[in-house]
């Protein structure tokens, strides 16, 4: 089969090294470089934990997706996951490998300021995917496949689901037998109404520091649920990344994806944010601030699949945790769109594919 991929996200580019490794065509198309550093996948690092409220199932999944990423790791011969834990602030899920730890485990952390008291769950199997590395290694392992091709700087501007076929601004199409888009914050553009209309777009900052005392932040795991409104989360500098702050409350909502760069209003916000958080860090040690977009489906807060058609598929939400679930995502994608079994990813939001019956081909 010649499978035609819109996007070169995580996602998209997970999905065309299934798809060619189980021996079919695939051709990968991006508005930008290949991999975009605007991309929501495009970052130092993403966060990958079980530990997941009242949602047993993504538990499991981010079970098995920590061993896909492992299996990866080794496919791509190139160092993209660090296992230096996760600690999530009042949280008690049962998770293998996961503990309750309290203060003075906490105390074995002394660059965060935890509250007097406070008990997390440790999990020591999670860790931080390097995201803009795992980007360039699929690229680069897709780059030399003979049966990928790569295609930077080819904007779809429709979708023809009746026909499998992608058209270009030029008026140029391009057809396979079967298609995917996905194309994260984007995909509004290219979805009819009736599934569009059900999206929403947010918008995050996150702020780059440079620490003090790096040595002080040796063995300090990614945090989760910090602050008085249990937000505010931080990835320790690691592997040659600066110290990573953002909040919840740093995400709003937006109509549209417009650049990367943060405002001076928000990076001040998550400067208070953290004042007391993370007593050592002041404003000249940031370093850089970005924003980052991510699409979720309104009723589950998550992603989402849509079949647009008998051979066109769109990972029409991203989500904001899809990264990590990324390898099982792209294996149930890879196998719809081959006509094999979907292996379901275990979680409902994904393996449920919605079937809008007003869908068509559209700008
Ligand atoms: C602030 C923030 C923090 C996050 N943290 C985590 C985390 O810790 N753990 C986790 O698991 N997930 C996290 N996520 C979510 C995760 O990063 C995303 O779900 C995931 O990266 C989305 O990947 P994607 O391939 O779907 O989309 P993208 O990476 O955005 O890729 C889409 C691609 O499509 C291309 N494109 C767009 N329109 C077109 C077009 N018309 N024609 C051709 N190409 C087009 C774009 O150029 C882009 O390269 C976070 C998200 C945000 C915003």
């Amino acid at each position: 089969m010649r499978i035609v991929m819109v996007g070169g996200g995580v996602i998209a580019l997970l999905t065309a090294m299934d798809c060619v490794s189980a021996g079919h065509d695939v051709i990968l198309l991006d508005q930008g470089d290949i991999p975009f550093t605007g991309a929501t996948s495009f970052d130092r690092n993403r966060v990958i934990r079980a530990q997941h409220t009242d949602d047993p199932d993504a538990r499991v999944a981010a079970v098995r997706a920590h061993y896909r990423w492992i299996e990866l790791e080794s496919l791509l011969s190139t160092r993209i996951y660090e296992r230096i834990g996760s600690l999530t602030m009042n949280a008690t899920d049962r998770i293998p490998g996961a503990r309750v730890v309290g203060p003075d485990e906490l105390a074995a952390y002394p660059t965060v300021a935890f509250p007097d008291g406070a008990t997390a769950l440790h999990e020591s199997h999670a860790g931080i995917l390097l995201a803009d590395r795992v980007l360039a290694a699929c690229a680069g392992w897709l780059r030399w496949h003979p049966r990928a091709e790569l295609r930077p700087h080819r904007r779809v501007v429709a979708v023809d689901a009746d026909r499998a076929t992608v058209r270009f601004a030029d008026g140029g199409e391009l057809a396979g037998d079967a298609v995917l888009v996905a194309i994260g914050p984007w995909s509004r553009d290219l979805l009819d109404p009736a599934i569009a209309g059900e999206l929403v777009l947010r918008r995050q900052s996150m702020i780059y520091c440079d620490v003090p005392d790096p040595a002080a932040w040796a063995g300090v795991p990614t945090i989760r649920s910090l602050g008085p409104t249990e937000g505010a989360w931080l990835v320790p500098p690691i592997a040659g990344a600066a110290l990573k702050l953002s909040a919840d409350s740093a995400c709003r909502v937006v109509d549209e994806v417009g650049d990367n760069t943060t405002p001076p209003h928000w990076r001040d916000h998550l400067i208070e944010v953290f004042a007391d958080i993370v007593p050592g860090v002041r404003r000249d040690h940031v370093i850089d601030a970005r924003d980052c977009y991510y699409l979720s489906r309104e009723s589950t807060k998550g992603a989402m699949v849509a079949a647009l058609g008998d051979r066109v598929l769109s990972h029409a939400a991203c989500g904001g945790t899809s990264f990590k679930f990324a390898p099982l995502i792209a294996r149930s994608l890879a196998q719809r769109l081959t006509g094999a079994d979907p292996e379901p990813t275990g979680i409902a939001s994904l393996d449920r594919v919605v079937r809008p019956s007003l869908t068509r081909g559209v700008s």
